[in-house]
């Protein structure tokens, strides 16, 4: 498990301004966690961060270089920005833009070529979960992936596993749920490339709260957390990245 350095990334959603950025400067100056911190806040809060202990990420990016494409962002102006890390293909973008998998993949590689680590976010409805296909569902997230880059691009992302009825809902995947489908995400990938697998890192996100982080964190293939609602109070976030170690 040691090979895989502990990882939280904070997802603020289309919340914060920049009195919280503030507040995010000053109380997680100096923060000390063994686990890489990551914020993902909306693009127009980058500039604001003063980041000595934690790095600064966007939730969605453009599988485009430039050019006539209204109201994206580029991987280009997201690095100027100071941004090293992007969500790509959260369940809200897969369905509120209908984002596909393929496109995702596109994202996802898009961020690699410019030296952004994506966090890529796969993970399926209840209706799914209740007729038992979350293997299969996640598979095909997952096909979509290996489809479109190579495993040394692969290797430069990180996997976020959230079920989609654990998200916002204060229903949290039990350990033992997230660990099968972790354990599936990694048996797939070994399958493309061992050494890929061994090393890939592996978020579990939906509901993840000071109080149940550290049991999930416990689990073998879980390497961190995705955090929605908790990473918008500091000091809930800040035990948070604290659980993972
Ligand atoms: C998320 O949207 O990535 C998420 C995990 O949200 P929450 O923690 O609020 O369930």
């Amino acid at each position: 498990d040691n090979v895989r350095k502990p990882f939280v990334a904070g997802n603020w959603k289309m919340n914060g301004n920049l009195a919280l950025v503030a507040e995010f400067n000053q109380k997680l100056a100096g923060l000390k966690a063994k686990a890489e911190v990551v914020v993902c806040a909306p693009s127009l809060l980058l500039h604001a961060f003063e980041t000595d202990s934690f790095s600064i990420g966007t939730q969605n990016v453009s599988h485009l270089d430039n050019g006539a494409h209204t109201g994206e962002l580029s991987v280009d102006l997201l690095k100027e920005a100071g941004c090293s890390y992007a969500i790509v293909g959260h369940s809200e973008r897969r369905e509120d833009q209908g984002e596909s998998s393929e496109l995702v993949a596109l994202k996802a590689k898009k961020c690699v070529a410019a030296g952004i680590v994506p966090i890529i976010c796969v993970g399926e409805p209840l209706d799914v979960r209740e007729a038992g296909e979350v293997e299969a569902f996640v598979g095909e997230q997952l096909d979509a992936l290996v489809d479109k880059m190579s495993i040394e691009e692969l290797s430069k992302t990180v996997i976020a596993y959230e079920p989609i009825w654990a998200i916002g809902t204060g229903k949290t995947a039990s350990p033992e749920q997230a660990q099968e489908v972790h354990e599936f995400i990694r048996t797939y990938f070994s399958k493309v490339d061992a050494t890929l697998a061994q090393s890939l890192r592996i978020l579990y996100g939906g509901s993840v709260k000071p109080d149940n982080a550290e049991t999930l964190f416990a689990q073998k293939d879980v390497d961190g957390g995705l955090i929605g609602g908790a990473s918008l109070k500091a000091e809930d976030f800040i035990s948070i990245c604290q659980a993972a170690n």
